[in-house]
């Protein structure tokens, strides 16, 4: 199991004025996998990445990532799994506006201390890798955002994290890029990269080999949550 949540909290505020974000939250993922949680807008789906992203700690239970409970580790232990084992790609991809694509896939490895020759190396296969070979020098505003979101995916996936966890990686795209981006996820996968996406588009989320919902922090297994 890479990923373990058991009966996962989130409250915002203090007492009776508090707000339940997420409710006894479960969920399990196995190396390898690719799901996708659906649910409205405001039901809880980016708290709970954000949580599985060690960006955000759970109110109560526990979380289990690759062996370790993370909601028990202190900050800096956190900061340094969030760059071990965590890639992560946002709807607003994310980029620095000034940097090359090549700097921005580069920089998780800086943080990681790696020599600066071998970062550019490996940013560069890394975007060749997601078929923007021939963009290395371009900063972010002159690309299009199927293109800014591939380098996004590059820079999440540079340090070979244990799962690559996305939030509407395709809410910002034309349906075309939508498409490219979601060919790109089902490659990745078949090539090892263990999945977690976050959609309200139920033909995005289609795509993954399994699909849950969350409903007013509710997360269950089927259609359930949302017919309720
Ligand atoms: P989604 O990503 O599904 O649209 P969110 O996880 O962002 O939803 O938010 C779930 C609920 O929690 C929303 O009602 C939102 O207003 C509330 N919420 C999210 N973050 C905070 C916060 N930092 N403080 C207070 N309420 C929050
Ligand atoms: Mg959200």
């Amino acid at each position: 199991m890479i990923i373990e949540l058991n009966n996962i909290c989130k409250v915002f505020g203090q007492g009776e004025l508090g707000f339940r974000a997420l409710k006894d939250v479960c969920f399990q993922m196995e190396k390898g996998e690719y799901i996708a949680i659906m649910g409205p807008s405001g039901s809880g789906k980016s708290t709970l990445l954000n949580i599985i992203g060690c960006l955000d700690r759970p109110t109560s239970g526990t979380y289990i990532l690759d062996g370790e409970n993370v909601a028990e580790c202190s900050d800096n232990r956190m900061a340094d799994i969030r760059l071990a084992k965590i890639g992560f790609i946002f709807q607003t991809f994310q980029l620095l506006p000034q940097k090359s694509a090549l700097e921005n896939v580069a920089l998780p490895l800086l943080y990681a201390n790696v020599p600066v020759k071998e970062r550019r190396r490996r940013a560069e296969e890394a975007l060749v890798a997601v078929g923007l070979g021939d963009r290395l020098d371009y900063i972010p505003s002159k690309l299009s955002g199927g293109q800014r979101q591939r380098v996004a995916i590059a820079r999440a996936l540079i340090n070979n994290p244990a799962v690559l966890l996305a939030d509407e990686p395709t809410g910002a795209l034309d349906s075309v890029s939508g498409t490219q981006i979601m060919e790109l996820f089902d490659e990745l996968n078949r090539s090892g990269v263990t999945i977690l996406m976050i959609t309200h588009d139920a033909k995005v989320a289609a795509r993954a080999g399994k699909v849950m919902t969350i409903y007013d922090g509710v997360l269950s297994d089927s259609m359930d949550g949302i017919r309720r």
